[in-house]
């Protein structure tokens, strides 16, 4: 199976100042042996966090423009991410597709950019609490990973993030995280065959120290998407400790 991936969500949080202060903090206190651990930062940040990251680390961003270049005001492209040392990028958060409309197609140019580019992107999906209290959890998320995979490849993760355990303090069980895990194994294996064992699903919705561990023992959850427990030089080291 596949190592673990620690993907650490900022969200918009941390100035570059910050970010280089957090930085030099775990590197200072990071043991060599360590999962991937890649830091999701806002854009501005990103020069600081690969200079003063300790080695092994990675950093990636939160969103790319789904165009290569051009008159797109406001935009960020994936050659420009890459050119600041970003080696994944987030595409589909729960909230870009609340707040700026973001649609399945949209998500779906966005990780085909990314992947054009040698981006890693990190396809989101998830239901929300009207769909869990109906029970149809599993057809509705694999819904939104088709149209969100659409000509996207195989080098993708896949982060299950259900939107009700999102900042909220709940946190799926780890049956809920396997069940979603399992059946999105199952859908990529028709979409991409047998380079589906090597893609990484990672789940988030409140992952902190102490749920990290049975969560990602989960045999189809192969690490966690972390908001707000990623803040912290201590969260991260205790989450860190408890997945070795
Ligand atoms: P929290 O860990 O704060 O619940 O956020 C999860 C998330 O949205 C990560 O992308």
């Amino acid at each position: 199976s596949v190592q673990n991936l620690l993907a650490l969500n900022w969200k918009m949080n941390k100035t570059p100042a910050e970010a280089r202060a957090w930085a030099e903090e775990l590197s200072e206190k990071l043991a060599a042996d360590k999962p991937e651990l890649a830091v999701m930062a806002p854009a501005v940040a990103l020069p600081a966090l690969a200079a003063h990251l300790p080695p092994g680390v990675t950093v990636g961003a939160q969103d790319v423009s789904a165009h290569e270049a051009g008159a797109y005001t406001g935009e960020i492209s994936a050659a420009m991410l890459v050119d600041v040392g970003a080696r994944y990028v987030v595409v589909g958060h729960s909230e870009r597709r609340e707040y700026h409309g973001e649609t399945d197609a949209d998500v779906a140019a966005k990780a085909r950019q990314a992947q054009a580019n040698g981006l890693m992107p990190i396809v989101c999906v998830g239901e929300g609490l009207d769909v869990r209290e109906k029970g149809e959890q599993v057809p509705h998320t694999l819904a939104q990973l088709s149209g969100s995979l659409d000509g996207v490849g195989p080098e993708v993760v896949v982060a299950y993030e259900p939107v009700w355990a999102i900042g909220t303090g709940k946190t799926a069980t780890a049956d809920d995280a396997e069940e979603l895990a399992a059946a999105i194994r199952t859908a990529l294996r028709e979409r991409y065959g047998s380079e589906a064992q090597h893609i990484r699903i990672l789940y988030g919705g409140s992952v902190k120290p102490d749920n990290i561990a049975s969560i990602c023992a989960q045999p189809n959850v192969n690490g966690a998407l972390v908001g707000g427990a990623s803040l912290k030089v201590p969260d991260v080291l205790g989450m860190v400790d408890a997945l070795q």
